[in-house]
């Protein structure tokens, strides 16, 4: 071998090793994309388009079957930009509920989303135009959502203060971990034919499920500016495969105009919000039943002869520990064993962790044991929660149509609701010696429209029940005459909200309304 020949060796050899098999993975991708230089040279994207939400995470189906209907949330005018030399993004789009629903905004199209991320400050941004700070959760989820798009993705891998590590072969594609200079790890997958970024992946944290892994699939990449960008995004959770969001893009846009993202000077030196416990206020109703009132979502409480049992654990562990906190206080000596939780929805068993982390006994309708089952199943390690830092099996009490709790002290009888859309699996509590109800989802006060208004009359008179009094999760105490006019008004609301959608020649899901009393 002559000497020229063992200098082209030489330089073969050196930077092979000046080189991870981690980042020939990643130069190759940048490759794909449109070259490396091309790709550290992108000073912004717009990325244009319209998709799909799985509404509360795929907790919030008519019932808790992993074979029910999915509800999806659209999501209209998304407009995603990226300012790439000040690590900015902002997310604006509309969101609409496909599907019947409370609040005439959330179906007609007037819920308007502007979040931003400048650097670690997250913001939002207000219908009025104000902005405000958005907690250190809202930043991380959004520190990954910026990685979400394919290109932000391997510049950040390219970065020398990102950490890569692991790769391996996977079927058609090399993946590898990695973690950027703030601390979050993804998991980044890349084809190993096409060299084009296959999926990412990343754990965040839930409320009901624990630790959720989500994993993002790129398709259709299409160059734009010397830049190639997907057209699909197809986003995945761990729990029954839930597809959690899908984005259908109209345009990508590199090196375009794009607004200025940076946080206002009070948002930037204002903190970022911490959780605190809410105030839960005691109403006493009738001798051993108290009203937990908390902003939160509220609880009624229940003295029986040697335990308290409980109405709900609404929201959140935050929610859910406060009023659990507060009622062990109500009778001092008895403990708190039993919560009765009305029906699936994220939302009303937001707390259901946090309770069978505290030891309580969950009494549902039958049809939501199974759902419930696996959300106390699953860990919640990388971001321990109540359950995840003291894991217990879950207790459950299973009710079919009735099932009467009942002492010397104290008797509540819970029933399971009729005539109802929203949550055929729900259950209320109906208390004979305060002739009051507790319930969640069958009123609230403050809904502006309801598709399910007749089900709490006709939940009262399948029973013959003698109702006076309402203790709702949301909202506050009322009479049985004030619920009735509550619904009464929300379905003529929901009528008028079908007749305008006829008049402009649209179509609106629930229309007409035919669930009237
Ligand atoms: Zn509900």
């Amino acid at each position: 071998m002559n000497r020229s020949r063992w200098i082209v060796v030489f330089f073969a050899l050196a930077s092979a090793y000046a080189q991870t098999p981690e980042m020939k993975v990643v130069n190759a991708a940048a490759e794909a994309l449109g070259g490396k230089d091309r790709i550290l040279s992108v000073k912004t994207i717009r990325v244009d388009g319209y998709g799909q939400q799985a509404y509360q995470n795929g907790g919030g189906n008519p019932t808790g079957s992993p074979d029910a209907p999915q509800k999806w949330t659209n999501v209209n005018g998304m407009v995603w930009t990226f300012d790439l030399e000040h690590h900015r993004m902002r997310r604006e789009q509309r969101l609409v509920q496909d599907f019947v629903f409370a609040y005439a905004r959330n179906m007609d199209g007037d819920t308007r989303v502007n979040q931003v991320l400048d650097g670690n400050v997250a913001y939002n941004v207000g219908a009025d135009g104000r902005a405000v700070r958005a907690n250190d959760a809202a930043a991380r989820a959004r520190r990954i959502d910026m990685l979400n798009n394919p290109v932000v993705m391997v510049r950040t891998a390219l970065d020398p203060s990102t950490k890569l590590s692991g790769l391996h072969t996977s079927g058609k594609v090399q993946v590898m971990d990695l973690t950027t200079a703030q601390g979050d790890k993804v998991r980044f997958a890349v084809v190993t034919e096409s060299h084009l970024p296959a999926w990412m992946s990343w754990v965040g944290p839930d409320n009901n499920l624990g630790d959720v892994t989500y994993t993002t699939y790129w398709t259709g990449f299409a160059i734009e500016n010397g830049v190639r960008l997907p057209i699909g995004y197809n986003t995945v959770q761990d729990w029954r495969n839930v597809v959690w969001s899908k984005f259908y893009i109209d345009k990508n846009s590199v090196d375009v105009p794009v607004s200025d993202m940076s946080a206002p000077a009070a948002v930037r030196a204002g903190q970022a919000p911490a959780p605190r416990p809410p105030d839960v206020i005691v109403t006493p109703i009738v001798k051993g039943v108290w009203y937990l009132h908390s902003g939160g979502g509220s609880s009624t409480a229940f003295e029986f002869a040697d335990h308290l049992t409980l109405f709900e654990a609404y929201g959140n562990e935050n929610n859910a520990e406060a009023i659990i906190q507060k009622a062990r206080t109500l009778a001092p000596g008895k403990p708190l064993t039993q919560v009765i939780v009305s029906h699936h929805h994220f939302d009303h068993s937001g707390g259901l962790r946090a309770a069978v982390a505290e030891g309580l006994t969950i009494i549902t309708q039958r049809g939501n044991t199974g759902i419930f089952e696996e959300m106390a199943a699953r860990p919640a390690k990388e971001f321990p929660d109540a359950l995840g830092r003291n894991p217990k099996p879950i207790k459950i009490i299973p009710v079919d149509e009735k099932l009467v709790l009942k002492d010397s002290a104290m008797e509540v009888d819970i029933y399971r609701v009729i005539s109802n859309n929203h949550m055929p699996d729900g259950i209320m509590a109906y208390i004979p010696s305060a002739k009051a109800v507790a319930e969640g989802d069958l009123v609230d006060e403050g809904w502006d429209i309801v598709w399910w208004g007749d089900s709490y009359n006709a939940t009262v008179k399948y029973w013959n029940l003698q109702v006076e009094k309402d203790l709702p999760v949301h909202g506050n105490i009322h009479t049985y005459e004030e619920v009735l006019a509550f619904l009464r008004s929300q379905i003529k609301n929901a009528q008028d909200l079908c007749d305008r959608a006829e008049k402009s020649h649209l179509t609106l899901q629930g229309c007409p309304v035919v669930n009237t009393f």
